[in-house]
């Protein structure tokens, strides 16, 4: 099938100022570091990986709030990278995105109808009566009543509130939704919901997802596809349920088995050394996984493992993948 968003080779570095009277550039944060992925028109991409691993960067670039240090993003078959002015307006209306936080993202002075409304007044979509009538129309169908339209933000619950930023971002009919964390913030028994809309919306308009998500259990229930990422680049991805159910990459091993189980007897086996993710700014040599991972052998900390084919659908960044131990599933 041909991709709706096809990235290939991205890079994002920050250069680093050495101190605070010293501006010359002394160090750079490879925040994305050689990504490749793609999404499917119609199909979610789950983007997992720990807090501060470039997922949330990635984002920003596909959807071009950020520009590119090196790389191609492909939407629609169009390199949209270059793009400016009303280009790049009018690729705008073609991607949203709902954000982590149903409190910091809608604005606290705007009635749930400015907020609405608001893409199709900058866009120049419609005029007023059809503004109106589209903001009703997007209301009902993120399944809250019209009468809400004249309220503020913060009469509303979390998960209303991240109802109405879906709303703002179904309102310009995109076709790619890059979901950041969308149901992090919210309480479990709310995910649910929220996760069965996103789910509902897609079936009804066929959107595509980039779905970031550090929370393992959500994206099984979400994703088509996950790329797992760390330290900036992309280390395993396949279906998803290949990946669940044979991951190859450590990485992947240790996020899978740190997923809680109802299971009071179940013992958690070790899949990852003790440590926090390294900085961006000093990446280990080599893999960049080897300084928590319990496989490493001395060719991992000399020579990068290159993202290869480990099945037929299925990719993944290590040296050791062919003699990895089999993953413990569920139990
Ligand atoms: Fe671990 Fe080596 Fe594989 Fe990296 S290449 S994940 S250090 S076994």
């Amino acid at each position: 099938m041909t991709s709706l968003l096809e990235i290939v080779d991205l890079a994002k570095h920050y250069p680093v100022a050495s101190g605070l009277l010293d501006r010359s550039p002394q160090s750079v944060v490879r925040a994305v570091d050689g990504v490749s992925l793609s999404v499917a028109p119609g199909e979610t991409l789950a983007l997992v990986g720990e807090s501060g691993c470039g997922k949330s960067t990635l984002a920003r670039l596909v959807l071009r709030l950020i520009d590119v240090t090196s790389g191609s993003i492909c939407f629609d078959g169009e390199d949209i990278t270059k793009l400016s002015g009303s280009k790049l307006r009018q690729l705008r209306r073609r991607m949203q995105i709902v954000f982590q936080d149903p409190f910091s993202s809608l604005n606290p002075h705007m009635t749930v109808r400015e907020i609405i409304e608001e893409p199709l007044i900058v866009h120049g979509v419609g005029h007023k009566a059809s503004m109106r009538a589209r903001c009703d129309e997007l209301l009902t169908l993120v399944g809250l009543d019209h009468s809400y339209a004249s309220r503020l933000p913060h009469e509303f619950s979390g998960g209303q509130r991240q109802r109405i930023g879906i709303a703002r971002a179904l309102a310009l009919q995109p076709e790619l939704v890059v979901c950041d964390e969308p149901v992090s913030a919210l309480d479990v028994s709310v995910q649910a919901q929220i996760i069965n809309l996103l789910k509902d919306l897609q079936a009804r308009f066929g959107l595509s997802y980039l779905f970031i998500a550090h929370d393992l259990a959500v994206v099984k229930h979400m994703a088509d596809r996950v790329a797992v990422m760390y330290l900036g680049r992309i280390v395993e991805s396949g279906p998803r349920d290949i990946l669940f159910g044979q991951p190859k990459h450590p990485y992947t091993q240790s996020l899978l088995a740190a997923v809680p189980r109802p299971n009071p007897h179940f013992r958690r086996k070790r899949y990852i050394k003790d440590g926090d993710l390294p900085s961006p700014l000093a990446t280990p040599s080599g893999c960049r996984f080897h300084t928590r991972c319990p496989h490493a052998i001395p060719v991992c900390v000399k020579s990068e493992p290159i993202l290869e084919a480990v099945g037929d659908t299925h990719s993944g960044a290590c040296h050791r993948w062919r003699e990895s131990a089999p993953y413990v599933a569920d139990q």
